[in-house]
């Protein structure tokens, strides 16, 4: 009967707009839940201080999914917390799991709330997938979070999500056209106002923090460089930005991680003496925090960067050793591509000793010491 007199109102020409419906208030005692829960899983000092802000995006009669942050006051030191959460309820409670706990696999793979292309994602974010596990596999398929052949300032080098806390999973990067692109595809959430998290494949995730005119998603598809924000200086959810720039963080296995020896757009992050110092390399060439980064895009998964170690360019082979005639030269910081690799002579490159060799597309052979690849192995398979 309301839906009538609503339209014979709206015919009558009385409502300028149509109204817009009102979502579903949260079932009683789930917001409490998720609050709770992110109290328990956050360190006491941040929960104390923080207020919880939970958005169920979508809900039915016994299960529920979105986001939560514990926000911390604008322009203080402390970076806002935040999970993606799936709540389940049984008998009179929800039950509820945060991104990053077990629990949280569990219930999204049976949850009618999670779609299918998030239950694959949400499976491959709790360390099950051992080519996923920090220290042995740095290639992240990333480029950095702005337009591929645009140059950027590194206006901060490694450091925590919260300022100086480890890990050092962020930088902040400033200037160019201003426009934060994803760093990879995945799948986009908007956590708090100015603040995305995009959830990527092989277990990575990516943050990023201070935007103005982000979009704003909930398990919305983004391709690398798909448009995320401006770069500003949004503190909504907390946390200070002294100018504009987007806090971007890297995340492994639902935990923020070491930006450090991570590929973004062929540079390697390496840390300073101190939180926002640091360096990146691409090669040999090394730019320190303050100065600019040419995103050179992703590199591929059985790809190389040429790291002569301070050389201009590295000598290619006829076959994996330096007892085989040199075949041609290719500059430091070129990529290539590799095709298989061998065991040959042994060589000391910037990254440590190896005796692989890589043989190339073009069928030349490379030293693996002076090559970042991201593997301490072969990228492509043994020859
Ligand atoms: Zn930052």
């Amino acid at each position: 009967m309301r839906a009538r007199i609503l339209t014979g109102l709206l015919a009558a020409g009385l409502f300028a707009t149509p109204a817009v419906p009102v979502a579903a208030a949260p079932p009683t005692g789930l917001v409490a839940e998720v609050t709770a829960r992110m109290h328990a899983t956050a360190p006491a000092a941040a929960a104390e201080a923080a207020t919880p802000r939970v958005n169920v995006d979508r809900q039915d009669n016994h299960w529920a999914f979105g986001t939560a942050v514990l926000a911390t006051a604008p322009n203080s030191d402390a970076m806002p917390e935040g999970w993606l959460f799936v709540a389940h309820r049984e008998g009179a409670r929800w039950v509820v799991a945060l991104e990053g706990e077990q629990a949280f696999a569990d219930l999204s793979a049976k949850a009618p709330v999670v779609n299918e292309s998030e239950r694959a994602l949400f499976a491959e974010q709790n360390g099950s997938q051992p080519e996923a596990q920090a220290g042995s596999d740095w290639r992240t398929g990333m480029a950095l979070p702005y337009s591929v052949g645009h140059t950027w300032t590194m206006w901060g080098g490694p450091h925590g999500w919260s300022g100086t806390a480890a890990p050092w999973s962020s930088l902040d990067l400033a200037g160019g056209d201003q426009v934060v692109r994803a760093a990879r595809a995945g799948t986009a959430y908007t956590m708090c106002k100015g603040w995305i998290r995009v959830i990527h494949d092989r277990g990575y995730s990516t943050d990023y923090y201070h935007l103005w005119s982000n979009i704003n998603v909930n398990g919305a598809a983004v391709g690398q460089g798909s448009y995320l924000g401006y770069t500003g200086t949004d503190v909504t959810c907390g946390g200070s930005a002294s100018g504009r720039h987007v806090h971007f963080g890297l995340r492994q296995n639902s935990a923020y991680v070491g930006i450090a020896n991570h590929n973004l757009g062929k540079w390697v992050p390496q840390n300073g003496g101190a939180a926002y110092q640091g360096s990146a390399l691409h090669g040999s060439a090394r730019v320190y925090a303050g100065g600019s980064l040419y995103n050179y895009g992703a590199l591929g998964f059985t790809q190389g960067i040429v790291d002569a170690n301070g050389g201009s360019a590295l000598n290619k082979r006829t076959g994996p050793g330096t007892g085989y005639a040199i075949a041609g030269s290719v500059a430091d910081g070129a990529t290539v591509s590799v095709s298989c690799s061998a065991n040959g002579t042994t060589h000391t490159g910037r990254w440590g000793s190896s005796s692989l060799w890589n043989r190339l597309t073009d069928g030349t052979w490379v030293s693996d010491a002076f090559m970042w690849t991201g593997l301490n192995g072969p990228v492509n398979g043994y020859c």
